[in-house]
């Protein structure tokens, strides 16, 4: 066989067992408590645990945006994923006014497929849609696009209507494929945004209040009832508030098939951030807006009680020299996103178990298995299994960790986490049985990730 990991202390989402991983030609083929047989490469993970690798299902990379391009492409920002335990991405591409879905998603995956160091899908997101465009539905799902996303909110840019919505509901239901919505109200955040500018209102902090919680829960429930009266499942994308939750447990109590996703930085940031001095503040802008501490303490909870299923990070990188200052005297022309790619699962680890929110089973549901499964990989991704795809992490729980711009990789000159500590960290990474990191030290070449075939929608999992 090509790799062994002895002393593997394997975790996944449901199990926990000690004993030897067997990798040959890209796959896990045997696991026992000792895997008889030579290999290329023994791997001792005595001490450390072995998870499936991270999944992240939310990330824009070398995405044009606002007029920029978020600072990481295809290749620094899969290197950031795989330092960080990401061994897979489901980016997104978006359609541009007028155009195929088919050339969206032949443009993103040419910007992968010199580049990405780990496996990668694509979402199509739907942003101008007619009768040829709907029909593209089922075309894009025989590509391995099983997932299509819809904006309520960026009026006159992304954003679609409850028409257009319901229609792309129905069509994708039929067609195997799930919707995942941004859900902010683009109407009325349009009005505030503008009333603030007018009124001087131009501090990044201004963001946030033209984007209140009150507009993410009405579209969040106008987009669940959307998709019940379509009969489609659907997913809420970056949840961050308490008056979305409550939309979505109502809707899971119901017996709906409805899921949501929130993201690291809606778990540990909060409003606070856009107060920080000196323009700092527009290192957070992003839509929707950090929320309260009482929203991070309600989102952690319903992690735990499976209200929400997964945690991605919506990564999408803006440097603050040069484009984030771009909104210096608006902050409507701050390029919205923030990195994360990184930084993902040491944080949920150290934040999330150490701190005793989740359990080790629920971090790697959430991180990987149920991103898995919503999202067509599963079982050859999110699990540890004989048949899956050998995607490892090597992670030294009690290993320290400070979190700063110096020692990340995503190409961008900030972090919104700078100087935050905890423990847990990635020590080696297998992607498609090749050691992609190894203590550090990066063993990938670019183009080596494999584009993601993902598998139809297979109904409630959850
Ligand atoms: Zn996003």
């Amino acid at each position: 066989m090509d790799i062994k990991i002895i002393n593997a202390h394997v975790v996944t989402a449901t199990d926990e067992f000690k004993g030897e991983i067997g990798i040959q030609k890209g796959k896990i083929t045997e696991i026992g408590r000792k895997v008889l047989g030579k290999a290329g490469t023994v791997i001792d993970a005595k001490g450390k645990y072995v998870f499936p690798g991270a999944i992240d299902i939310h990330t824009h990379l070398d995405m044009p945006f606002m007029g920029e391009t978020s600072s990481d492409d295809f290749e620094t920002g899969t290197i950031a994923a795989a330092y960080g335990g990401t061994t897979a991405i489901v980016d997104f591409a978006i359609q541009a006014k007028g155009q195929r879905l088919r050339d969206a998603f032949e443009t993103w995956m040419n910007k992968a497929k010199d580049k990405a160091v780990i496996d990668y899908g694509f979402h199509v997101a739907i942003c101008d849609l007619n009768e040829d465009v709907l029909a593209e539905i089922p075309e894009m799902v025989k590509e391995g696009v099983m997932s299509f996303k819809c904006f309520l909110a960026y009026k006159g840019a992304l954003m679609i209507d409850d028409g257009a919505l319901f229609r792309i509901l129905q069509k994708a239901h039929a067609s195997g494929a799930l919707v995942m919505i941004h859900a902010e109200n683009g109407d009325i955040i349009d009005i505030l945004v503008s009333d603030m500018i007018k009124n001087g209102k131009t501090e990044p902090k201004y963001h946030a209040l033209s984007r209140p919680p009150e507009a993410e829960g009405e579209a969040t429930g106008r987009g669940i009832a959307v998709a019940q009266m379509a009969g489609a499942p659907i997913y809420i994308v970056h949840l961050t508030c308490r008056e979305a939750l409550e939309k979505v447990k109502a809707s899971r109590d119901a017996g709906f098939p409805t899921y949501a996703e929130t993201c690291p930085q809606y778990l540990l940031l909060s409003y606070k951030n856009y107060e920080e001095p000196d323009f700092n503040g527009a290192k957070y802008v992003m839509s929707p807006p950090l929320r309260s501490k009482e929203d991070q303490a309600a989102l952690w909870k319903a992690l735990q009680m499976g209200d929400l299923q997964v945690v991605s990070t919506d990564h999408c990188p803006f440097n603050f020299k040069g484009q984030k200052e771009l909104g210096r005297d608006d902050f409507s022309k701050i390029p919205n996103g923030a990195p994360g790619i990184e930084n993902r699962v040491s944080l949920i680890f150290s934040e999330g178990v150490l701190k005793k929110r989740i359990t080790l089973h629920r971090f790697v549901d959430i991180v990987s298995t149920t991103p898995a499964k919503l999202f067509g990989m599963f079982p050859e991704k999110g699990t540890v299994a004989v048949g899956s795809d050998a995607d490892l992490v090597i992670f030294d729980p009690r290993k320290p960790f400070t979190i700063s711009v110096k020692s990340n990789h995503q190409n961008v000159d900030y972090t919104p986490y700078e100087g935050m500590q905890g423990k847990g960290v990635v020590e080696t990474v297998i992607s498609g049985g090749r050691v992609i990191i190894d203590h550090g030290k990066l063993l990938a070449k670019p183009g080596t990730g494999r584009y993601i075939r993902r598998k139809p929608f297979k109904g409630s999992y959850l």
